[in-house]
């Protein structure tokens, strides 16, 4: 294969023959669903920045004022639906042998498109998990009837089942993550960042193993300059148009 074709005729080529692919997702990706990113400029709630609410201390500090803050994530994840770059990658589940998707998402909606091969390496915003005697459980009222919420086996206080700013990632997930990527075709890097470490960490990796890399971001970042395709734009443009074009028969076999 010559590396002298430009790089979106080799990512569509490699994404034709492609059997072992994996997708890494941040919270651009359901920018355009209507949920805002946290650095973003409408991420902010009552003139709180994320960072000042997403960490233990801040739950230590003031349990009920996190759960309102969450209270009100939840409201717009519930009206939120799935937009087309959700879409793709379902699809790209459905049509591909051997997939995984890794997430940072906590807003369900890959589920909601229909992505069951997943880890969601930050928890999930429809899980609580008790302080006290570490039950997991899930809550999908909205909004909440009590805050803060308690367990509903021994009352303790719960807390949102995430991932907060300087907590350590679980073990299991991750290593599903790391196994998975040790051998993979295609990665694409969809709506995050690279100011979270662990998604250029997993990139990283993947290149090592031989992984082509697509990055797609209105912005450019660490990633993007790591990628060997910068789709630059909205998810939920870029990605269906770059899909489309791995779907056109063009005379070359799918094996
Ligand atoms: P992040 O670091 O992943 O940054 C968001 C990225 O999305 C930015 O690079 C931005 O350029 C990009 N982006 C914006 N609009 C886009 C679009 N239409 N298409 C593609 N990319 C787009 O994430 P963050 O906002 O700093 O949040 C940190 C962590 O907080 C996340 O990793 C996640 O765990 C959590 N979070 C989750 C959600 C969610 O579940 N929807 C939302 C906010 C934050
Ligand atoms: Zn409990």
């Amino acid at each position: 294969m010559s590396e002298t074709r430009n790089p979106l005729d080799l990512a569509v080529e490699r994404a034709k023959i492609a059997r072992r692919v994996a997708v890494i997702t941040g919270a651009g990706i359901s920018h355009e669903s209507g949920i805002p990113t946290f650095r973003g400029p409408d991420g902010l709630w009552k003139n709180f920045r994320p960072e000042e609410l997403a960490s233990p201390e801040a739950f230590r500090r003031d349990p009920g004022l996190v759960w309102e803050w969450y209270d009100w994530r939840r409201g717009i994840c519930a009206k939120a639906e799935p937009n087309p770059a959700h879409g793709v990658v379902a699809e790209m589940e459905r049509t591909y042998p051997e997939f995984l998707l890794i997430t940072q998402n906590v807003d369900g909606l890959h589920a909601r498109a229909g992505n069951r091969k997943m880890v969601e390496i930050h928890g999930n915003i429809w899980q609580a998990r008790c302080t006290v005697c570490g039950h997991r459980f899930e809550n999908h009222q909205v909004p909440l009837e009590t805050i803060p919420l308690h367990c509903e086996k021994c009352d303790g206080l719960a807390r949102p089942h995430i991932v907060w700013f300087g907590e350590s990632y679980d073990e299991e997930q991750l290593s599903r993550a790391l196994t998975f990527l040790e051998s993979v075709d295609l990665v694409f890097t969809i709506g995050t960042s690279g100011m979270v470490s662990m998604p250029v960490f997993l990139a990283e990796r993947a290149r090592e193993e031989g992984a082509f890399l697509v990055d797609v971001n209105p912005s450019s970042s660490s990633l993007s300059s790591l990628a060997h395709l910068f789709l630059q734009g909205k998810a939920g443009e870029e990605l269906p148009r770059f899909w489309q074009r791995t779907r056109e028969p063009n005379g070359r076999k799918q094996d």
